[in-house]
């Protein structure tokens, strides 16, 4: 019963009704019903503003210093603008959320603002770091308004690590009804918090650490959310200890991979170009190398990252 209770669900999920056919026969009078095929699930892939960083963060390399990394040595005209991205999931079993972006109080009327930026992060020293900008309009919450959804109509939020340009908007939407990151992620916070993380990013937020519940992925720890292979968090290591690429499956095995910051762009996988941010660089590659083994399979549609200035925001139906 329950099985074909759940066959069932995942037809009329599938499929819709695309019209009422009449039939006329001499013995009878009725109507058939034609179903179509539907989009098993739809991914919105939106850009909450942007941030600035020295071009060696992000494309760095192997031989990449953290002076080099976090900019002192490179003059501020030669810094890179990038787009700072989120994923609405809409999902059978609910909306999920990927990362948050930055908080609006970042940018309150819009605009570069030092001080606000300063205040929001915690920390100056961060500022220094990575600038963020975040236009009208455009903040996680925001862009969730304008699609008609409340924080609290969210299922889940998924975090894929968290640095403050996936972290920081969290407060935004932390009426969602659980949110979720890897347990290893939470201890790299409390173990980096004097430079890298500042707790105030989620204060007053139920952040809970995922239990590991499968073996994929580079360092064989993943978390399949539904149980079902559908939402996977796969442990990414390399960039921060619980860093996770998100994976989303359709019923025929066709996925989307979100890898977050396991590399900055395509071009990251394609050439093996690590990031000048990392906390091991072995795993760090290593994390590389399954993200290009990942993007490359033929079942693979898309491939992203977070910060990548060559994808635009736009929806894949799944
Ligand atoms: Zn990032």
């Amino acid at each position: 019963m329950i099985i074909l209770g759940q066959r069932l669900t995942a037809f009329l999920f599938n499929y819709s009704i695309a019209q009422r056919i009449l039939v006329n026969h001499e013995h009878y009078r009725t109507h058939i019903i034609v179903y179509v095929e539907q989009p098993f699930m739809k991914i919105h892939v939106l850009h909450t503003g942007q941030v600035r960083v020295s071009p060696y963060l992000p494309f760095g390399g192997d031989n990449c210093n953290i002076l080099k990394a976090s900019g002192i040595t490179t003059p501020k005209k030669d810094w890179i603008w990038l787009p700072v991205s989120v994923y609405l999931i809409e999902h059978k079993n609910g909306l999920i959320l990927v990362d948050t972006g930055w908080h609006r109080d970042m940018s309150p009327k819009g605009v570069y603002d030092k001080k606000a930026q300063i205040k929001s992060l915690g920390s100056r020293i961060l500022y220094n770091v990575n600038q963020g900008l975040i236009p009208p309009r455009k903040a996680v919450n925001e862009q969730l308004e304008e699609l008609g959804i409340k924080s609290s109509d969210l299922d889940y939020v998924l975090l894929t690590h968290l640095d403050c340009d996936h972290a920081n908007g969290l407060r935004a939407v932390k009426d969602a009804k659980h949110i979720l990151c890897a347990g290893e992620e939470l201890e790299c916070a409390r173990k980096h918090s004097f430079i890298r993380y500042k707790k105030q990013w989620w204060q007053g937020v139920n952040l809970q650490s995922i239990k590991w519940n499968g073996t994929e992925g580079p360092v064989h720890k993943s978390f399949d959310l539904f149980d079902d292979g559908s939402v996977i968090m796969v442990n990414i290591p390399g960039h921060s200890d619980g860093l996770c690429a998100v994976k989303i499956v359709n019923g025929k095995g066709k996925y989307v991979l979100l890898f977050s910051d396991g590399g900055y762009a395509t071009k990251s996988w394609k050439e093996m170009i690590t990031s000048g941010i990392s906390l091991d660089k072995n795993m760090q590659r290593n994390s590389l190398n399954w993200i290009r083994e990942q993007s490359m399979n033929s079942d693979c549609i898309e491939s992203l990252a977070t910060h990548d200035s060559e994808i635009k925001p736009h929806i894949i139906t799944l």
